[in-house]
């Protein structure tokens, strides 16, 4: 099991499949994008799905989360999430995507296995979209999540992060539109995770404002903590239910007491939380012919030293090196 000092356990892998993206949203990324990741430092679909079945057989990790960068954009995805299909204990997967390409590919992730799909979208309005994400591609991403929802990927949820004077009062018209296309919407606070370090917390729509915008159009009824288990998403009932609708409130309400996570990133680093500012090297030990015991070991170790919690608010808090693009949201 990977337990930690606070006792929680990590039964939840986030992995990152690749640090690239055909999107530059604000808040992750600078427009002329990133220095990628070279070649050969990224992780092979073998070594992947190595470490994915130690974790699984070894570690106690019950769910696989891909991510990136934009995890559509590795090649050998397909292959990989059907080949983790077939480990035992087999591992729930799903995928977080800016679903760009979804349209194509939903179909033969569900058949290689994939479970579900989180398809990021900030906005129903194209302009918006192409402010925020730098891109023209508005209606690739709608295209997606239908096609998500009709290849059964699901429950899809839809992850939106509001941004003051961009999308910040679209709140309740994607909250409606999620509603009407049974799309479980989840809102996220902007984190100081971005590659040109803008954030500030002056300047993010934090969970108080959106649930206060919510309310101008639906009756919201809490779940009860014990709904909430581990999941980050405090969730609330829309209008009696059954829709739900979720708010990840990293900053103003953080969940690290619950923390069920541990993360693999592109190049082989795991990291305890998204913002660590240590991380232990799987790969070099991986390429060294560490033995599954071995690569196990270290993960252990690496999760004993888990933090109480992100430290955003503590006055030395300092941003990690890695944006999150890097690390895998
Ligand atoms: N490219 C994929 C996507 O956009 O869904 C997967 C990777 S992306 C880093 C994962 C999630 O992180 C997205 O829902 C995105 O909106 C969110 N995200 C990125 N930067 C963020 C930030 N600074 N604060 C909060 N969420 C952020
Ligand atoms: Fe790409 Fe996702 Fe970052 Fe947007 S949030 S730039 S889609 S990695």
């Amino acid at each position: 099991m990977l337990i930690d000092t606070y006792g929680r356990t990590a039964t939840d892998l986030r992995v990152s499949l690749t640090d690239r993206c055909n999107l530059r949203c604000t808040y992750c990324m600078p427009e002329e994008g990133l220095q990628w990741l070279a070649k050969p430092d990224l992780l092979t679909d073998d070594e992947i799905v190595r470490l994915i079945d130690v974790a699984a057989r070894l570690l106690g990790i019950e769910e696989v989360r891909f991510t990136g960068g934009e995890p559509l954009l590795r090649p050998g995805l397909v292959g990989i999430v059907e080949r983790v299909a077939a480990l035992r204990p087999r591992p729930r997967m799903s995928l977080t995507t800016n679903g760009i390409g979804l349209r194509r590919t939903a179909a033969a992730l569900k058949a290689a296995g994939l479970d579900r799909v989180n398809v990021s979208l900030d906005t129903l309005r194209p302009d918006v979209f192409k402010t925020l994400t730098r891109r023209d591609r508005h209606q690739d991403v709608l295209a997606g999540l239908a096609a998500a929802s009709d290849a059964g990927l699901t429950p899809v949820k839809v992850n939106t992060v509001l941004m003051p004077g961009l999308n910040a009062d679209e709140a309740p018209d994607l909250l409606a539109w999620a509603v009407e296309h049974a799309y479980e919407l989840r809102f996220i606070e902007q984190m100081p995770l971005d590659a040109q370090h803008g954030w500030t917390r002056d300047g993010m729509v934090t969970a108080g404002d959106i649930l206060a915008s919510l309310r101008t159009r639906f009756d919201l009824t809490p779940q009860t903590p014990d709904d909430r288990g581990s999941a980050p998403a405090e969730r609330w009932l829309v209008d009696g239910g059954p829709h739900k609708v979720g708010v990840i409130a990293s900053v103003t309400r953080p969940f690290c007491g619950a923390c069920d996570r541990t993360r693999l990133t592109a190049d082989g680093q795991i990291r305890t939380c998204l913002f660590a500012r240590e991380e232990t090297d799987l790969r070099a030990a991986l390429r060294g012919d560490a033995t599954d015991e071995e690569l196990a070991e270290m993960w252990r170790v690496a999760m004993w030293g888990k933090k109480a919690g992100a430290g955003l608010d503590d006055p030395t808090f300092v941003q990690p090196d890695r944006p999150m693009s890097a690390i895998g949201g």
